[in-house]
């Protein structure tokens, strides 16, 4: 088992809470964001940016349940035009952290959830001595707070397929007198004559239905 580091930010100490159950106790931490707290390559709370913590800890029969908050910073791109995204998040968490020698791992939670099966993929969190590692717990917290696709803006319009120009900065945005569903096209095939329209034709019934053309697709609601 790897020992906790009492000097990580993200490791409390609940000694002076005692083992008496109802003992409560508050905690106030702003740290430095660990690499890690988002969704690789998407959006993330950008590594050593503030994070401001809020917790409750209250001593319990088979542990210490810790309540939170935290407020964060998270970075990305618009999955549509590319552009930088950024916003606060502001998230919630609890969890049961049991006592080292307890033997309750499998009991149900107080809240109700008799039905969880043993193997169902909740995991169980333990004190180390009087210390407990909150990052795995805040991390989650942090990535479900997440949007997996996140956009600058609801009605981005994405790029231009053909010239990659941001349409929301250009609505208007076409390309000569060519149909933009068309111009689209007209970079997929290679030879021209009615072969290559009959292929086209093809193509854009194709991404009419394709989720991978998401911005093109708006366009032609329109
Ligand atoms: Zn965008
Ligand atoms: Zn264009």
């Amino acid at each position: 088992m790897n020992r906790l580091d009492h000097r990580d930010p993200l490791v409390f100490d609940t000694h002076e809470l005692g083992r008496r159950p109802g003992a409560m106790r508050k905690v106030s931490r702003t740290l430095e964001a660990p690499e890690g707290f988002g969704i690789i390559d998407v959006i993330g709370v950008p590594e050593k940016s503030p994070i401001e913590l809020e917790l409750r800890l209250e001593s319990v029969v088979e542990g210490v349940l810790v309540t939170g908050t935290a407020e964060a910073h998270v970075e990305g791109e618009c999955v549509r035009c590319l552009e930088p995204v950024e916003f606060d998040v502001d998230v919630d968490f609890q969890e049961l952290y049991y006592y080292p020698e307890s033997d309750e791992r499998h009991r149900a939670r107080t809240t109700g959830t008799e039905d969880l099966d043993e193997d169902s993929e909740e995991e169980t969190y333990r004190l180390e001595g009087d210390f407990f590692d909150l990052r795995p717990v805040l991390r989650d917290a942090v990535v479900l707070a997440l949007p997996l696709q996140p956009v600058c803006q609801e009605d981005c319009l994405g790029l231009c397929s053909e010239c990659g120009a941001r349409l929301s900065d250009d609505p208007a945005h076409h390309h000569d007198a060519v149909d933009p569903r068309w111009a689209a096209l007209q970079g997929l095939s290679a030879d021209s004559g009615d072969e290559a329209r009959g292929e086209a034709a093809d193509l854009r019934r194709g991404i009419k239905n394709s989720d991978t053309r998401e911005g093109l697709a708006e366009n032609q609601e329109k």
